[in-house]
């Protein structure tokens, strides 16, 4: 006998959401597939903005070419030859209001070349020492989870992690390094530090190319047109098969028998044998209303950040140095957090004779930045940014976007909690399955991994 088509619903348009619909479609599972969006157009965080020929990214703007599984379903969709590389520069760090040249070798500001890391402005002397002395201390007692910054600090000292590991780290996680989970997001480096004592000596052992000479070459990937034609591509792929449903939010999950009835905001009902949730963890919570078994992921409220992109004229702007951007040390009365020169790093994104600049503003504890308007926000970049280089007018244009909890905060035993909660749901909601940005990695290649694991489950569980 047939066996009855199941339906499996994907709620989320984002990334995540529309990676699980496509690699659900390869399996070629009997199944109908429900797709469904709050929203009235797919993306989720990943939003492009063309005018007069500039591309803005209001949320991601690349990602990275080593975590593969981005670069293989752009090439899936047939869009490798719009794949641009971002350009490579010198990159800096802004400190009582210098800029100062990232150390050379640095891996994710930890230094490796000692001559290099000699010649910085940035680390006292007494900073410096504390890092050669890395090389001979210790590994630390072995621990399920810590936090980064208790990692580095005990490894490298308080100086540059406040003024080379905070910034880099914080332009990801936007979070307190002090309380963001080692496990969760840089689980290499405790493991190469246990391995290889020093990490140090790890990372000179291990990283690839170091002895190259050749020109360093970008890490990081985009399309021509932006990240929004990745959305747009995957829409197209899945829609003659998904049944795509914007501007529906979903209220509610119930279980019913078997499967599950959800509850759509304009009172319909769907029925679905399994569902994949994309939908960051607050809203997850809310939709299957069980606080007990949803517990604390996610224990804190997430940052917001202000991206502030302003086009100038090029002869709007005085001293702006040769390179790519900065980072902004902890320690300082700054409001932006890092300022990119996107002309340089992607200059097809700004056309001939202008600039375009690319800041964060806003950190933990400074949210009330969400609630100025766009000139005051705009204001702020531009006061701090004059402490730097000179602009001498208002931006041609800008585009404002407002990031409110938007960048999950993975604190000290995340990991464990998500590996509780993935276990609960295989014993209280069978057919539920947990995926995107909450869990397990921001990245876009992470979450799209996360989606790729969601319909693994479903076809070896359910099939
Ligand atoms: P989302 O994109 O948040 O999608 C979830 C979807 O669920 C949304 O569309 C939402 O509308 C929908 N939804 C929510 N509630 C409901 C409901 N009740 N019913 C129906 N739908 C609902 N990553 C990189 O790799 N590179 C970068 O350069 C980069 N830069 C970033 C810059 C910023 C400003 C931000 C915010 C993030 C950045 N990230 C970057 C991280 C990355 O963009 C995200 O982690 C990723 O896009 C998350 O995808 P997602 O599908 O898991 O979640």
């Amino acid at each position: 006998m047939e066996r009855k088509r199941q339906t499996v619903a994907i709620l989320g348009g984002g990334i995540t959401g529309l990676t699980a619909a496509y690699y659900l479609i390869k399996e070629d599972l009997p199944v109908n597939i429900v797709l469904i969006e709050q929203d009235s157009k797919l993306g989720g965080k990943i939003q492009t903005y063309q005018s007069d020929g500039f591309t803005i990214e209001r949320g991601p703007d690349s990602f990275l070419e080593r975590k593969v599984t981005a670069k293989k379903l752009v090439e899936d969709l047939g869009l490798e030859h719009e794949l641009i590389r971002n350009a490579t520069g010198q990159a800096y760090i802004l400190s009582e209001d210098h800029l100062h040249a990232m150390p050379k070798g640095a891996v994710m500001g930890i230094p490796t070349d000692f001559d290099a890391f000699e010649q910085t402005t940035l680390i006292s002397d007494e900073g410096k020492e504390l890092v050669k002395q890395e090389l001979t201390k210790e590994k630390m007692e072995p621990k399920d989870d810590l936090s980064v910054g208790e990692f580095f600090r005990y490894r490298l000292g308080d100086e540059v992690v406040d003024k080379l590991i905070h910034p880099l780290i914080s332009g990801i996680y936007a979070g307190d390094i002090d309380r963001l989970s080692l496990q969760a997001t840089f689980p290499q480096y405790y493991q190469l530090e246990q391995k290889y004592g020093s990490l140090i000596e790890a990372l000179r052992e291990t990283q690839p190319n170091k002895a190259s000479k050749k020109p360093k070459q970008g890490q990081f990937l985009t399309l021509k047109d932006g990240l929004g034609s990745f959305v747009d591509a995957l829409h197209k792929a899945i829609e003659p098969v998904v049944d795509v449903m914007l501007d529906t939010e979903v209220k509610s999950v119930e279980k019913d028998g078997n499967g599950y009835q959800i509850q759509l905001d304009d009172n319909e009902k769907i029925v679905a044998d399994q569902i994949i949730s994309t939908l960051p963890f607050k809203a997850s919570k809310k939709v299957f209303n069980d606080p007990e078994l949803f517990g604390q992921v996610l224990e804190e409220e997430n940052t917001s950040v202000a991206n502030v992109a302003m086009a100038f004229p090029y002869e709007a702007i005085e001293q702006l140095p040769e390179g790519t951007g900065f980072v902004v040390s902890r320690k300082g009365d700054y409001r932006i957090t890092a300022c990119t020169w996107t002309h340089k790093k992607w200059p097809h994104t700004t056309p001939e004779g202008n600039l375009l600049l690319r800041t964060y503003v806003g950190k933990p504890g400074d949210e009330e930045i969400l609630h100025k308007s766009d000139d005051e926000i705009i204001d702020i970049a531009i006061n701090d940014l004059n402490r730097v280089f000179t602009i001498k007018q208002k931006p041609s244009f800008q585009v404002v976007t407002r990031w409110e909890n938007a960048m999950p905060q993975y604190t000290v035993g995340h990991i464990g909690r998500v590996n509780s909660l993935e276990k609960s749901l295989k014993d209280k909601l069978p057919g539920v399955y947990v995926a995107g940005n909450s869990y397990r990695g921001v990245g876009l290649p992470d979450c799209m991994d996360q989606a790729i694991e969601a319909v693994n489950q479903i076809k070896n569980n359910h099939f």
